[in-house]
């Protein structure tokens, strides 16, 4: 393993000792002796020394620690060191005259003894350069700090060293940076594993290169995501440009492999260092789904929906308990009768926030799916969904099946079964009138995992809905396998099929892909005749948009349903006396 990795503060630098000596001439006999090589620090009493050292603990390597102080035992000074484990990593090396005081120091956590007066310098050298040494070896040891596939930091490493970087770098403006690869999963699920580990690799020596130049660090994330932590720089299209890897497979052209980069430019240095990072993710985010762009840097607009995420997040408890969430219902209509007829609906959750009014969920649902409040705003949800359906039900004589929406962040839910489970029995309803929508993208996440639950959820008689199709990157192949009961599609379908220069043939396709998985297609978003008509000839089942209504409140949708249950019972009646009438004629054709 390489360690000029590890020792990156000593490329132009020295290690640091905090010396506790309250004698002026032991003071300067240890300054002769170590200052060549070490940059050292001097706290006359063990006040001074403690609060030096706890102000940036992570920036000493080594403490020589003198036991006799004038304000306190060196003792207790060792102890408050070694009481905290973040701190205790950092090895102390205690001297003194007393030979009776070893056994305590080592008992309470020194690693090793100078005898008072001082042995030769060069013996007093090799002990402090050795204890360095090895406590760095065992922190490697210990730490597994490094990723193995690339040898870059790990995540804990890395956040651990950005903060020595700081403690070194006091006053150089520095930047966080995150970088990924474009749907890393297709070129893994294209090419294979190890084709996948190698552009992971080649990547991250890449980085460490640019890196290294100016003394910046990197780690690995996780999959595909990669930290950088480097003095402040301008060309992050250069950057960019040396971090891309150009790989070739065997009788194949040569590929390039996308990267996208965030950017947290001259970062504030007193906000948390996982923050940092957050920031420069939030960059990346920005140009996540374009071809054009490639780099996002974390400007002022960004900041300010920080700001206002994080009162979203802040009011999210408040809103809970006084249900300030209001379920609306979108109808879906039927097309395949001359006459649509409603089928059922959408239920989309609104945000009735006391200051901002109502807020759409395309706003906090990804939010929320960041930090996972959205499984408790979506069983919320869920409920009330599953109460209307009663409601409606026992009031009105009608059940219509209602689908709520179901995040991928909702499929790790370990009790997501019994939790529908629990919401369809407690309102008496029947597992078919309760629809789950699940977007496409869950399913290409962890696909295993999700589709042995949407099995479960099946087998039990729930309908599932797949939303968003045509969005994700699944592959054709997955999605035949999947257990599904009607496919979703996207709205950008429609809207890219109905632009100026009217083109509906990928639209024709999407569902002729849809019928061939033997899946009734949805289209949502429909909002004119035209794309009505033109639905229906190409095949399309139901259709939901504001062609039909928009979402609406409970109270007002409940409009759909008294016209469906009146037009029900009048074609009930008419077929009724259809019945009688023919029966009449029966019988008087059999009379004469
Ligand atoms: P979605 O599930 O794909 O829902 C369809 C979205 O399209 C809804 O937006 C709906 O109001 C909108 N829409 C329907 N017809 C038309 C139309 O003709 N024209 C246009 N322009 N838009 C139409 P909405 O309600 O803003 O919801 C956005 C997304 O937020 C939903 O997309 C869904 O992914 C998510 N969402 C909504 N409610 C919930 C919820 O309770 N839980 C979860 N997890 N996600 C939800
Ligand atoms: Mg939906
Ligand atoms: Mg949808």
């Amino acid at each position: 393993m390489p360690n000029s990795q590890l020792k990156f503060q000593t490329a132009n630098m020295k290690r640091r000792i905090l010396i506790v000596e309250d004698e002026p001439v032991n003071q300067e006999m240890l300054r002769f002796m170590l200052e060549e090589s070490y940059e050292l620090f001097m706290a006359g009493t063990g006040k001074e020394a403690l609060e030096m050292f706890f102000s940036e603990s992570d920036a000493f390597s080594l403490i020589l620690l003198d036991l006799n102080l004038p304000d306190m035992h060196g003792l207790d000074v060792l102890r408050q060191i070694k009481a905290d484990p973040q701190t205790s990593r950092v090895p102390v090396i205690v001297m003194t005259a007393e030979k009776n005081a070893e056994v305590e120091s080592l008992t309470i956590g020194a690693i090793d003894f100078i005898p008072k007066p001082y042995p030769q310098p060069k013996v007093v050298l090799a002990r402090v350069l050795r204890t360095i040494e090895l406590s760095e070896d065992q922190d490697l040891i210990r730490s597994t700090e490094r990723d193995t596939l690339t040898g870059l930091y790990n995540r804990e490493y890395f956040y651990r060293y950005v903060a020595q970087f700081d403690v070194y770098h006091k006053d150089l403006p520095a930047d966080a940076i995150v970088l990924d690869i474009n749907h890393f999963h297709m070129i893994n699920e294209r090419y294979g594993k190890a084709y996948g580990d190698d552009v992971l690799r080649r990547i991250g020596e890449k980085l460490r290169d640019i890196v290294r130049e100016d003394g910046g660090i990197v780690c690995r994330r996780e999959a595909d995501t990669f930290l950088v932590y480097c003095p402040h720089r301008e060309d992050y299209a250069v950057f960019l440009e040396n971090a891309s890897v150009t790989l070739s497979r065997k009788g194949r052209n040569e590929s390039r492999i996308r990267l996208r980069m965030g950017v947290y430019s001259d970062v504030d240095k007193t906000i948390d260092i996982e923050r940092r990072f957050d920031r420069a993710k939030l960059a990346a985010d920005t140009v996540k789904n374009s071809f054009t762009r490639t780099i996002g840097i974390y400007d002022k607009t960004l900041h300010e929906s920080e700001i206002f995420a994080e009162q979203l997040i802040e009011d999210f408890p408040a809103s809970i308990e006084e249900k300030r969430f209001k379920v609306f219902f979108q109808p879906k209509f039927d097309i395949r009768p001359e006459k649509p007829v409603l089928c059922s609906a959408e239920a989309l959750v609104r945000w009735n926030h006391p200051e901002l009014g109502m807020v759409s969920p395309g706003i906090f649902i990804p939010l929320f799916e960041k930090n996972g409040l959205v499984q408790e705003l979506d069983e919320y949800v869920w409920r009330e969904t599953a109460a209307q359906v009663r409601d409606w039900k026992e009031r009105l004589g009608i059940s219509l099946p209602v689908s709520v929406n179901v995040s991928r962040i909702d499929m790790d839910d370990p009790y997501l079964i019994e939790k529908m489970d629990g919401i369809v029995k407690e309102n008496g309803l029947d597992y078919k009138e309760l629809l789950l929508e699940i977007t496409e993208s869950a399913y290409t996440e962890d696909s295993e995992q999700i589709v042995e639950k949407v099995e479960k959820l099946r087998s039990m008689g729930f309908r599932i809905e797949m939303d968003d199709f045509g969005s994700g990157y699944s592959s054709l192949n997955m999605i035949s396998s999947l257990p599904i009961d009607a496919l979703k599609l996207d709205m950008q379908f429609i809207r890219n099929a109905f632009k100026e220069r009217k083109d509906t043939r990928l639209l024709g396709i999407v569902i002729q892909l849809a019928d061939a998985l033997e899946a009734p297609t949805i289209a949502e978003g429909v909002e004119t005749e035209e794309q009505l008509l033109t639905l229906r000839t190409m095949g399309c089942d139901i259709v939901q948009g504001y062609y039909f209504s928009k979402p609406l409140p409970a109270d007002e949708f409940e409009a759909f349903l008294v016209k469906k249950k009146e037009q029900e019972e009048k074609s009930f009646k008419e077929k009724e006396s259809k019945e009688k009438e023919s029966e009449e004629k029966e019988s008087e054709e059999g009379e004469s």
